[in-house]
């Protein structure tokens, strides 16, 4: 099969012919009809992530169909076509019985601890626990960002700080999982403040609905928000990873506001110095999370499939495999709007 084959940290990504993988027992292998390029692939690019070693292919963000199932799969079948959340939990252990697939202990992560879909071809482990049905009306260029990006949001919003209906949120990082917050917390019927440094991602995201939006760069953003909200944000998400983002974030909350941290901490940035004293006046709360358990599916695609999120809005760019290092350079610096999704393995 064709793959995209990173050999050595922030080098161009080899374009090569790699074995075609075969199922795993419990697992498939899908042919990938399309992979998101998201900011977790640049960690991989640049060694920021630990769990990763080289040669490796990247890419987690992915939908495809089903062309072989491995011993003892029962819900699926070649041809089903499937999403898959990225991170793949055994669906057996006390923390997957317990709901808690996220943090299960012997999870599978393509694209960072197995290989990835910037392929033709990947191997999906404990297909029966973690694969959803796409639903026939989701195009798979929308349907890839549901493996990540808009499912680490639905889980931060839902799962973890509780959003709820005429709440504000503030986004930190106007970025693929800031903009799919936005477009979901909208839809909740919150109201929406994104804080970014790039204009042009500003103006994006008033136009698919922001109530406000704060420009980091001209003003104070948390004396901003703070305006803006009548005594900041009920919730803030911050999507960055970086120590002043998170600033951000915390500083723009109201008394018992929830933050939630989605950005991961890499690098330089994994060890934060932080108001903790706008922490204990404010008597903030504050949650880690990372990915979505597969089980949480269901409302998220019913709130697709019934229009009333449109995430097309989200894919701005739909690349081959050869522009994928340059979609992954493009992360050094504020990136551009929207996200890049590759839908052409040929090239
Ligand atoms: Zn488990
Ligand atoms: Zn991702």
């Amino acid at each position: 099969m064709r793959a995209a084959r990173l050999s050595a940290w922030r080098a161009p990504l080899e374009l090569v012919a790699a074995p075609d993988p075969a199922p795993p027992a419990g697992g498939v292998v899908l042919r990938v009809l399309a992979c998101g390029i998201c900011r977790s692939d640049w960690h991989v690019w640049t060694g920021a992530d630990p769990d990763v070693a080289l040669p490796h292919i990247p890419g987690h963000e992915f939908c495809g169909e089903v062309v072989a199932t491995g011993a003892g799969v029962t819900r699926w079948r070649a041809g089903d076509r499937v999403i898959a959340p990225f991170i793949l939990a055994c669906g057996a252990c006390p923390d997957c019985a317990a709901g808690h697939q996220t943090t299960c202990a012997h999870q599978v992560l393509p694209g960072f601890t197995a290989p990835g879909a910037f392929a033709e071809y990947v191997a999906v482990d404990h297909a029966d626990a973690n694969l959803a049905a796409l639903p026939g009306g989701v195009a798979p260029d929308l349907a890839a960002a549901l493996g990540c990006r808009v499912t680490t949001a639905w889980q931060a919003l839902t799962g973890r700080a509780a959003l709820a209906p005429g709440e504000w949120l503030a986004v930190i990082g106007g970025g693929g999982v800031g903009i799919a917050a936005l477009l979901l917390a909208r839809a909740l019927g919150a109201r929406v403040v994104v804080v970014d440094v790039v204009q042009e991602k500003l103006d994006f995201a008033q136009r698919l609905g922001a109530d406000a939006v704060v420009d980091a760069g001209r003003r104070d953003a948390p004396e901003a928000v703070q305006e803006i909200t009548s005594g900041g944000a009920h919730v803030a998400l911050e999507a960055l990873g970086t120590a002043e983002t998170t600033a951000t974030a915390l500083k723009s909350l109201r008394k018992l506001g929830r933050m939630v941290q989605v950005g991961m901490p890499a690098g330089d940035h994994a060890t934060m110095t932080l108001p903790w004293d706008v922490v204990y006046s404010g008597q903030l709360a504050i949650y880690g999370t990372r990915g979505m358990p597969a089980w949480r599916y269901p409302p998220l695609l019913d709130l697709i499939a019934d229009g009333r999120v449109d995430l097309s809005p989200l894919v701005t760019r739909r690349v081959a495999l050869s522009e994928v290092t340059g979609e992954l350079a493009a992360f050094d610096r504020p990136a551009p709007p929207g996200v890049a999704v590759v839908t052409d393995f040929t090239a």
